[in-house]
């Protein structure tokens, strides 16, 4: 165990920090939508986009749907389907059930206007510790430290603690996250931090020669990392049933139970049991990971008849830009060219990967 108080950052060096920061920041900052927009609602919606999920990935979600719901009122006043929709692909969908809870909330006791400090925007439904942080720095400019894995990362490594994910360990984080967080622009500096995580203090081959605190870093590269955890695999199938019916051609979907912790009422292809298609070739293979989970997904377009069931319903493929898809049967249909090409980057765009937690 570590004293909360080994290896913490002198006056001196916080400040140091501090100025070396955001002199590298004003130079590399990547331009992303979301920056140097003084809206707090803005900087809620791509922070809880990009919770979990790489930055690549949320620019074009993140344009599309402020174009769609362009405020806390327009988002409110949403069909959660639409919502859900908007967010297809992205993946983790209860960020968005829960931005739309909020937005309704804020309308219904907030007169559709976000609370301007940490502490009130905590209360929301859906809004945690880390995004209230943002939404209050950035947004409000409230002296407060946004501490996610890369800003973790920066200072376990800048301090020379091993990554022990202890309760005294993240105390010791947070109080130098805290310590570091100037009175003036705090949104920026919180942005900063994470960008050098993000950029250059980078999980497994930090760029140490770039970075603007190598003075000031005890590891300077040489940090101790966890192992990363080993990947599952799981072989899936699915299958593809198409009919034409007045003149337009339609698809079967499934639509998972919105009890269901896992991507709850978001819309599938069915699932197939592999014995049924023994013998038969897939029409597609591919793979997709979600969290410690690597499927190998087979699609088949199977020569017996169609299930039916409460949850089983036929689109027109016409109207699928209107379904609130799972990611992976996105890009199935997308693949397959079963949905409308419009939709092709929307679905190259997508993390794959995150879907666990929703
Ligand atoms: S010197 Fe290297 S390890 Fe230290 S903060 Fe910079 S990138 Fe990270």
């Amino acid at each position: 165990m570590f004293d909360i108080s080994s290896g913490a950052l002198t006056p001196e060096r916080v400040q140091q920090f501090r100025r070396k920061l955001m002199q590298w920041y004003r130079v590399h900052a990547r331009d992303l939508p979301w920056r140097n927009i003084d809206s707090p609602y803005h900087t809620w919606v791509s922070e809880i986009m990009l919770q979990q999920t790489r930055v690549n990935a949320v620019v074009d979600y993140y344009r599309r749907f402020m174009e769609q719901f362009p405020t806390v009122i327009a988002l409110a006043l949403a069909k959660e389907e639409d919502v859900l929709a908007a967010w297809s692909g992205l993946g983790y969908y209860r960020r968005a059930r829960m931005l739309h809870h909020a937005a309704k909330f804020l309308v219904a006791e907030h007169e559709g206007v976000l609370p301007n400090n940490a502490e009130a925007l905590r209360k929301l439904p859906g809004i945690g510790e880390y995004t209230c942080a943002a939404i209050a720095s950035i947004g409000f400019g409230e002296r407060i430290a946004v501490v996610d894995g890369n800003v973790e990362r920066v200072l376990l490594r800048v301090t020379g603690r091993p990554e022990d994910n202890t309760s005294t360990g993240r105390a010791f984080v947070r109080s130098q996250a805290q310590a570091l967080v100037p009175a003036r622009h705090p949104g920026d500096h919180n942005q900063a931090m994470m960008e050098l995580g993000a950029m250059v203090c980078t999980p497994r081959e930090p760029h140490c020669k770039e970075c603007p605190v190598f003075d000031l870093c005890i590891t300077r590269g040489e940090h101790m990392t966890n192992p990363r955890p080993r990947m599952r695999s799981q072989t899936v199938a699915y299958g593809v049933w198409l009919r034409n019916k007045e003149n337009a051609t339609h698809v079967l979907l499934r639509k998972r139970p919105v009890t269901e912790t896992l991507m709850g009422g978001m819309v599938e292809l069915p699932l197939i049991e592999p014995e049924k298609v023994l013998g038969t070739e897939p029409v597609l293979r591919l793979r997709h990971a979600i969290t410690r989970t690597n499927y190998y997904v087979e699609v088949y377009k199977p020569n017996f008849r169609a299930p039916s069931g409460k949850d089983l319903i036929w689109v027109r493929t016409t109207s699928l830009d209107r379904v609130a898809f799972t990611g992976l049967a996105k890009k199935i249909l997308v693949r397959l060219d079963i949905m409308r090409s419009s939709l092709r980057d929307r679905a190259k765009g997508t993390t794959d990967e995150l879907e666990a937690g929703s």
